[in-house]
């Protein structure tokens, strides 16, 4: 075992506190790595006060997470020390099961192991990327293309492949009228990436309040839902909606900007149910699914694509004892557009 500096949270209401926590000694196949940056998710929030169910504290969160290789076990092959790469939402699967097979571990049949806040196969609580180490299987670990700096790569670990699985999935590229909810830190890695497949994107934002980053970032258009106008104005007109809010949405209002056959794909979490009137799915033969992160080699293939076109998302890096801050502004939809923790201030 080795301890490691982190940041935790002690209860659903205190502030998180730094803290030490331990790392496993490394097995055949681990690899451990040397933390540089870690993204903050919405996600971690919702985990961390309860809001998706209880969970045991302390508990370190973090699921976008990169840095370099410090030291390998001795069947690793894939990774040396000193690489550069990434982690994301989770550290294992079963790899038997029918999805497992198919590349698609995000939905293995015997539950995924998280990054965090999950039961690991040595029956311990996984602890996630706020801290200085951690040590994976080697199977779960990504590589970090050079010319993505790393505190721009960390947000595309979930941010990036939650778009981009889906965006991919439902085929967003020209001829495809794509609208993005929410311009957080998916919703901005959503507009760039559907901009990049070649998409024609819509922002549908509270406000106008950040018409001119969503139009920097390859928008066509840009629409505040606070105003009624705009549902009556975009009723029918898209084949794709990716919504990223993470609260609950109108889902009637929402479901009728969809044209025939388009599909409502929500990546956002809320942890209140999102009713659905079936006779708002009837009009347009319209579709309501959901999308769970990607699998790794899709990851591997996201990182690579951005990295191709030049995509990364906005960061504001802040410091470890920035941590509550930077929960309470996102919480309050002030974030432009992902904060990402430099490790560092950890050491
Ligand atoms: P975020 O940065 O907070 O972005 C969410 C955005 O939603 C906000 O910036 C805001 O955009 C909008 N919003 C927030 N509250 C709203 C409300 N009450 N009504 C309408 N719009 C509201 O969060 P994130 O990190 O992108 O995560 C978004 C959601 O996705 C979370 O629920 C998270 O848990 C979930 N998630 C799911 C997966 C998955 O695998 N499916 C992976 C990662 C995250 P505007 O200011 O533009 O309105
Ligand atoms: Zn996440
Ligand atoms: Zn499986």
């Amino acid at each position: 075992m080795r301890t490691v500096n982190a940041i935790a949270a002690t209860s659903a209401t205190d502030p998180l506190v730094r803290t030490t926590i331990e790392r496993r000694d490394l097995g055949p196949h681990d690899v451990l790595i040397e933390i540089r940056y870690a993204g903050i998710c919405h996600s971690d929030i919702h985990t961390v006060r309860g809001e998706w169910g209880d969970v045991a504290y302390p508990l370190t969160v973090g699921h976008e997470i990169v840095g370099q290789v410090a030291e390998v076990g001795r069947e690793v092959t894939g990774h040396a020390v000193g690489d550069r790469v990434g982690v994301g939402c989770m550290v294992n699967s079963c790899r038997e099961c029918e999805n497992c097979r198919a590349g698609q571990e995000q939905y293995c049949l015997n539950g995924n192991t998280g990054t965090y806040a999950s039961v690991d196969r040595d029956g311990t609580v996984t602890q996630g990327g706020y801290s200085t180490h951690i040590v994976v299987d080697a199977d779960f670990v990504l590589r970090v293309p050079e010319n993505i700096p790393y505190e721009k790569a960390a947000p595309l670990l979930c941010a990036g492949i939650t778009t981009y699985s889906p965006l991919a999935h439902w085929n967003a590229g020209p001829g495809k009228k794509v609208a993005v909810v929410g311009l957080g830190g998916l919703g901005h890695m959503a507009v760039k990436i559907a901009v990049a497949m070649g998409a024609d994107v819509t922002v549908l934002s509270q406000t106008l309040g950040k018409k001119d980053d969503g139009l920097a970032f390859g928008a066509r258009d840009y629409q505040a839902t606070g105003d009624p106008a705009t549902f009556e104005a975009l009723r029918n007109s898209f084949d794709l909606i990716i919504n990223t809010v993470s609260a609950p949405i109108d889902m009637a209002a929402y479901l009728g900007l969809l044209r025939l056959d388009g599909t409502l794909v929500s990546v956002g979490a809320p942890p209140q149910p999102l009713p659905v009137p079936v006779f708002a799915l009837f009009g347009n033969r319209r579709s309501f699914a959901g999308s769970s992160i990607g699998g790794i080699a899709e990851t591997q293939q996201m990182l690579d694509f951005c990295a191709e076109r030049g995509i990364a998302p906005d960061v504001e890096v802040i410091g470890a004892d920035a941590v509550n801050e930077a929960y309470e502004r996102v919480l309050r939809s002030d974030v432009r557009y992902r904060f990402v923790i430099d490790v560092d201030s950890l050491r």
